[in-house]
């Protein structure tokens, strides 16, 4: 058994495949703009690379940007800057043209799959997960499954309301959690003081961690991730949050973070751990793959 798997973001595409034992045969990545002057660039290149493999694999999985109606394998909305991508049905064309079952959910969703199964979050039937980069993205995992809401879009965490007429955010509102917590709103904020434009990772070596600027903004960004999990905790009384986007595994952060949180929470919600994630840029292509396996064992031709 073999799945071929995406993951479809703004910038690249993700695919690869795995076999039974969802051990990652190869991946490899290319521009999502790689065939712009299509029509449907994301369709026609995902389409490309599944007639490559043609008879190689027994089922499609895809992680993707924006919301997606999991029920019926469509994107749902949210993907206003790839051209043409809201509401493409990927799984009625590709199950059409491949006669393979095809599995699609939103990229923060498998990838809390895939941690689910593979990765940070082993074992546990409940968990929230939150990814940090461009902007916040969320899931809400309850009994073993992803909670998706009443129209697929349960869990946008970086759109909590943190600060009353605060500063505006990507979705046209204010005072959006992702407009203070994102890892790009740290790294600009740094940048723009340090006077050069500075990525996470260089934020955090050694020589920089002595800079007063960095020491200053990076306390500000945590008490920002911070004052939204306390929030999640209130609501969801978790025992587990796992915390993905790459700035995540600096363990300086991670335990800032931890400390911060449990300092704001009474004692009913002190136990919950603070992970960061394991799978890295896998995760999302292998909650997809664990997705369409499931399907495929519903398959009927
Ligand atoms: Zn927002």
């Amino acid at each position: 058994m073999k799945i071929i798997t995406f993951d479809v973001g703004g910038t690249a595409i993700k695919f690869g495949m795995v076999d039974e034992n969802f051990e990652m045969i190869f991946s490899e990545e290319f521009p999502t703009n790689e065939f712009e002057d299509t029509d449907n660039m994301v369709m026609y290149a995902m389409e490309s690379k599944l007639r490559e493999y043609e008879g190689q694999y027994d089922a499609i999985g895809i992680s993707t940007a924006g919301q997606v109606d999991f029920e019926n394998g469509m994107i749902h909305d949210g993907v206003g800057n790839i051209p043409n991508y809201n509401h493409s049905d990927l799984r009625g064309t590709f199950e059409k043209i491949f006669n393979v079952p095809v599995a699609v959910d939103n990229d923060v969703n498998c990838a809390a799959i895939g941690e689910a199964h593979f990765g940070a979050a082993r074992g546990a039937k409940d968990f929230l997960c939150l990814t940090y980069g461009t902007g916040v993205g969320g899931c809400i995992y309850i009994n073993g499954d992803v909670y998706r809401g009443s129209k697929f879009a349960a869990g946008e965490f970086g759109h909590m309301a943190t600060h009353k007429d605060g500063r505006p955010c990507t979705c046209g509102r204010i005072g959006c959690y992702e407009a203070y917590s994102a890892c790009r709103v740290f790294t600009k904020a740094v940048s723009d003081r340090m006077g050069k434009k500075m990525s996470g990772r260089e934020i955090f070596k050694e020589e920089n961690l002595k800079n007063p600027i960095v020491i200053e903004e990076m306390d500000k960004w945590e008490d920002e991730i911070a004052l939204g999990l306390r929030n999640l905790c209130y609501i969801f009384n978790p025992s587990l949050i796992v915390l993905g986007g790459g700035i995540m595994s600096e363990i300086l952060l991670l335990g800032h973070i931890r400390h911060k949180v449990n300092m704001q929470l009474e004692p009913n919600y002190k136990h919950v751990k603070i992970e960061k994630a394991q799978l890295g840029n896998k995760a999302g292509m292998l909650g997809a793959a664990w997705l369409a396996n499931e399907r495929l064992k519903t398959w009927n031709k």
